[in-house]
């Protein structure tokens, strides 16, 4: 048995920490906050639960496949429901789409838009799936520490057959001629924190898993995820030391020998990060760093976010749903203003949440819980009171226009979070929201590793690493993380 040491408690921590748990080792999981989750923390005010990230439940078998393997169900921790219409979409001509659950529903949709869209999208999504299938049995749990381990020739054929060179943007106009029906298809690719022209087709996966796999939600709020984690976790024997922020790193040589937080020191015979890889890497001597500000700098890193959570002391119109995208904006604009001239956008594309449309505990009774997000450019520190004022009154009209109900006077909550936010609750590099984008040379092994080259004794999880940004994936590279760990002790005897 070892001593591992985990710095975070977000969703690949967690992930680890049951998976090292129960392979046998003494888990201790230091986090900042004073609950689990990350990115997915939660808080209350006025009688509202606000999620304070996630919403999006996508990937239900990547969530079974987790409790599975500790012997539970999803259903043991939390009731799942799926949303149907699994979103509703504002187009800039005014018009509005409610996407349904399910490919049938959505391929008449389709075909009602565009004659023979109907038939393409089967074409579309059975290609989808066989990357899907690809991607999560093949894929997703490598720890991609070598090109070696892309070597077979099923693999290499199923990565041929996925136009792993083309872009996103490219494959669906092969298929699609309409262009709310493109850009509705390019909207996933958006949690990958990158345009579709930058995104490869490989990855029109997310479709397959928007379309066909649905929208969940799990009743009591996103946090339950990371409290059902935690459970699991503790149960194979993980300890959790919450209000710990770790803020040095000692080292011996090229091994981490003690890390010392706001409450004490903590030794261990194996360390992994699941914070931020940049935050985590800068806590060590520079001679042991793998990554110099350099190559940071140049990484392309998702977007960051400017949010705002709401309370109404009134119920909106039955026609708000639970997801609503306002794409009522120009689409190649506001992408411009993120990733080719970072700035403010001048009129942004943004996402609105209404989770107590689904589930009236997060709300009091007759009040609305709403959360409102514009992806915005990393790094822009401008975010001002005043700044995030101005954009909230501009939601605000948006809204008006689009659902004829003007918020302003029954709002008896509001708290925004931005840039200046995540980089203070999180340690996160420019203030990312979702870690770093899945472009071509940013995807798999051209990824930050998962396992220092430099500390012998250190690995990571997590968004900024492989496989990549959102709470699957997330859950994934715990699990490849504390598979290393695990293996890598069993050699060295520990
Ligand atoms: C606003 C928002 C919306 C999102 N929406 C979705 C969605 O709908 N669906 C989806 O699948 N994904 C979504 N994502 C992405 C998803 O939430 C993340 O990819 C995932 O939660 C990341 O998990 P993680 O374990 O990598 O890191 P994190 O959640 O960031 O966890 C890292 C943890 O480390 C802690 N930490 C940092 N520094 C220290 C330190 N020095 N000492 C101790 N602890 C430290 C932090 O407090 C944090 O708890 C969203 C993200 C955001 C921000």
């Amino acid at each position: 048995m070892s001593r591992i040491i985990i710095i975070g408690a977000g969703f690949s921590s967690l992930s680890a920490a049951a998976y090292l748990a129960k392979a046998g080792h003494e888990v201790h999981v230091l986090e900042k906050w004073e609950q689990p989750g990350g990115r997915a923390r939660t808080f209350s005010a006025e009688g509202f639960l606000f999620d304070m990230g996630p919403s999006w439940y996508w990937m239900p078998d990547v969530f079974e496949r987790f409790f599975g393997n500790f012997g539970k169900k999803v259903s043991d921790y939390y009731n799942l429901v799926r949303i149907d219409p699994s979103y509703k979409v504002v187009w800039q001509d005014g018009s509005q789409w409610d996407i349904p659950a399910g490919m049938k529903a959505l391929a008449k949709l389709l075909e009602e838009k565009e004659k023979g869209a109907g038939k393409q999208l089967e074409k579309f999504l059975a290609q989808a799936k066989k990357k899907y299938e690809l991607g999560i049995q093949e894929l997703v749990y490598k720890p991609n520490l070598s090109f070696a381990e892309y070597l077979h020739l099923g693999l290499l054929k199923g990565l041929l057959e996925s136009d792993v060179f083309t872009s996103m943007r490219k494959h669906i106009a092969k298929y699609f001629s309409d262009s709310k029906i493109i850009e509705l298809l390019e909207f996933p690719v958006l949690f990958l924190g990158a345009g579709a022209q930058d995104i490869p087709a490989l990855y029109s996966l997310m479709n397959y898993a928007d379309i066909v796999g649905g929208t969940w939600y799990p009743m009591g709020g996103m946090h339950l995820i990371a409290k059902a984690m935690e459970a699991v976790a503790k149960e194979q024997g993980a300890h959790f030391h919450y209000g710990e922020e770790v803020i040095s790193i000692s080292t011996n040589g090229d091994k981490i020998n003690g890390i010392k937080t706001s409450k004490g020191l903590w030794e261990g015979d194996f360390y992994l990060s699941g914070a931020d890889y940049h935050h985590t890497e800068n806590l060590l001597p520079k001679t042991l760093q793998q990554y110099d500000e350099n190559y940071w700098q140049k990484r392309t890193m998702a977007p960051s976010a400017l949010i705002y959570y709401v309370g109404l002391n009134t119920k909106m119109p039955d026609t708000v749903p639970h997801h609503t995208l306002f794409f009522d904006a120009d689409f190649e604009r506001h992408s411009e203003e993120i990733y080719d001239r970072p700035q403010m956008p001048t009129d942004p594309l943004f996402y609105l949440c209404a989770p107590s449309k689904t589930d009236s505990s997060v709300a009091p009774a007759g009040c609305e819980n709403l959360f409102f997000l514009i992806p915005t450019a990393p790094g822009l520190d401008n975010d001002t009171e005043e700044v995030r004022q101005k954009y909230f009154d501009m939601l605000c009209t948006r809204l008006e226009k689009h659902y004829g109900m003007n918020i302003r006077p029954h709002i008896v909550y509001q708290r925004s979070f931005s840039v200046k936010d995540f980089k203070q609750d999180y340690n996160s590099f420019k203030g990312n929201a979702y870690g770093l984008a899945n472009t071509l040379n940013q995807t798999a092994i051209l990824k930050p590793r998962l396992v220092s080259k430099k500390v012998r004794n250190l690995a990571y999880c997590g968004q900024l690493t492989v496989p990549g940004p959102g709470v699957p994936p997330a859950l994934v590279s715990g699990e490849v993380a504390a598979n290393y760990i695990h293996q890598k002790l069993k050699r060295t005897n520990h």
